[in-house]
């Protein structure tokens, strides 16, 4: 039988094998995940966060990190160690005067936007409302009001954080720096975050967002329209091209229901009546089949993209140097033949305020790319999974001459150590290294996107 793990004075709930609720708790987004912790620990504190470290670090055993589950990695469960699970943490204090927050790691989006905007206030947030703030926040933070208010990262105060040696500390700008450095790109390596502080920002009850739908046919031609656009966008307007299929729904015009579509997904973050002129030109062009674009509250904004927890999902990513007319006529044709009706293939414009923090500032890897190319891709059947993946890689070659060589650690599944290591650079790579040798030299934290000690 296997070895039973208890934690005296752990406040929150152990989940053991027997516990009618294990399995559900130890379910991730990523349906291929089938992963048996001895323990789920659902902390309530960060004094559990540290029981929990301590016993593992005692047996030996291995520790995986819970936020929101949301990594296609599925590193978020473990087989046979323990999964901090931070489910139990959801407290958030904003204080509307100061614009700041102090959230507890283990909300995820939908509560963090719900909270921050009965306030009148926002943040750039994960796409979608059940991903973990956690997960996403270390792994950098992209989402659709980042050309206007940065990285999530870039938006981290401070962080409350349980080491490797079970110790609890601050990383700011003036306490632990270094350490406040890697956890802003540096993925989970350097500590359980048990709870981050962030810059909020005002935002109007409604802003201009929704989608502009195309025909399959017709996304080379957009997407060339909308790269020339996003040349000279404000950062008021984030946005990307989305490669789907368009769902049987009423808002969907009959003749493009259930068929292959290109959609302008957009956001402009700001006055909606600003935004409209300012849009007016995307919007004429085409024109598109279905304009779905109109003054929306950001939460409900933020649950309009893709959600299919428990398929079988293979994702990966790219950063683009460029984006020339070459590049699209061949990239355009993946919108003919999505891999299934649960994919979607993301182009995101980069640039804004993200691009204008130095690239030293924070761990994350590639801040100057114009172009964040994201295939997410999922399906029901496992029996799918081997032919499928070979389509998603397949099509992901064809941007491959305009890739960077750098990818965003959150967009991709497990793709190898060289690939991880790549997306820094060297000189960013040697600078984790070092980092991780100081914080966790015995590699502690390597259930995750790892760098390995020096
Ligand atoms: C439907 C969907 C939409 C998404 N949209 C976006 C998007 O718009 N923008 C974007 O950037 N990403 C997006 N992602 C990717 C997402 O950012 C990553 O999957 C991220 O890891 C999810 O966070 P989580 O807390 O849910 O992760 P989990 O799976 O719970 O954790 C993943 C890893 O993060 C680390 N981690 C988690 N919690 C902590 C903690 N408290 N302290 C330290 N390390 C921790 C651990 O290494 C852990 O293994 C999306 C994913 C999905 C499934």
């Amino acid at each position: 039988m296997d070895q039973r793990f208890e934690l005296p004075g752990f406040s929150g709930t152990l989940f053991h094998p027997d516990h009618a609720d294990y399995d559900a708790s130890r379910k991730v987004y990523n349906g291929m995940i089938d992963r048996r912790p001895a323990v789920i620990a659902r902390c309530s504190s960060a004094a559990d966060v540290v029981l929990a470290v301590n016993l593992a670090q005692a047996k030996g055993l291995t520790l995986s990190v819970f936020g929101g589950g949301h990594a296609v990695t599925g590193t978020a469960v473990c087989d046979g160690g323990i999964c901090v699970d931070l489910r139990g943490m959801k407290r958030i204090d904003i204080d509307p005067a100061a614009k700041t927050c102090r959230a507890e790691a283990g909300m995820n989006w939908g509560e963090f936007d719900a909270a921050t905007t009965a306030r009148g206030l926002a943040m750039t947030g994960g796409r979608n409302p059940t991903t973990g703030i956690a997960g996403l926040t270390v792994g950098s933070g992209s989402g659709w009001l980042e050309r206007k208010f940065g990285y999530v990262c870039d938006n981290l105060i401070k962080a409350e954080v349980v080491t490797a040696d079970g110790r609890q500390v601050i990383a700011s700008d003036t306490e632990n720096p270094d350490l406040f450095w890697g956890l802003r790109g540096g993925g989970g390596n350097f500590g359980v975050v048990t709870a981050f502080h962030f810059r909020l920002y005002d935002l109007p009850p409604a802003i201009l967002g929704g989608v502009l739908l195309y025909p399959a046919p017709m996304a080379g031609a957009v997407l060339k329209n909308f790269r020339d656009f996003m040349q000279t966008a404000p950062d008021e307007v984030s946005g990307g091209m989305v490669f789907t299929t368009a769902p049987d729904a009423p808002f969907v015009p009959p003749p493009a229901r259930g068929q292959p579509v290109a959609m302008l997904q957009l956001v402009y973050a700001g006055d909606p009546e600003e935004g409209a002129r300012v849009l007016a030109s995307l919007r004429a062009f085409g024109p598109p089949a279905a304009d779905l674009l109109q003054p929306t509250p950001y939460t409900v904004l933020q649950t309009q993209g893709g959600n299919f927890p428990g398929t079988q999902n293979y994702w990966t990513a790219d950063f683009l140097s460029q984006l020339p007319d070459e590049a699209i006529d061949a990239y355009a044709k993946l919108a003919l033949t999505p891999i299934s009706p649960q994919s979607a293939i993301i182009i995101v414009a980069g640039g804004g305020a993200p691009s204008r923090v130095a690239e030293e500032a924070t761990a994350f890897g590639m801040r100057t790319a114009p172009w964040n190319v994201h295939y997410i891709c999922a399906w029901t059947d496992p029996a799918d999974n081997a032919k499928n993946i070979e389509r998603v890689k397949a099509a992901a070659s064809v941007l491959k001459p305009w890739a960077t060589g750098r990818v965003y650690l959150n967009y991709i599944g497990d793709e190898g150590q060289a690939r991880i290591e790549g997306s820094f650079g060297a000189e960013k790579l040697a600078r984790l290294r070092a980092l991780k040798t100081k914080w966790d030299p015995q590699n502690f934290f390597r259930h995750n996107q790892n760098i390995r000690p020096a």
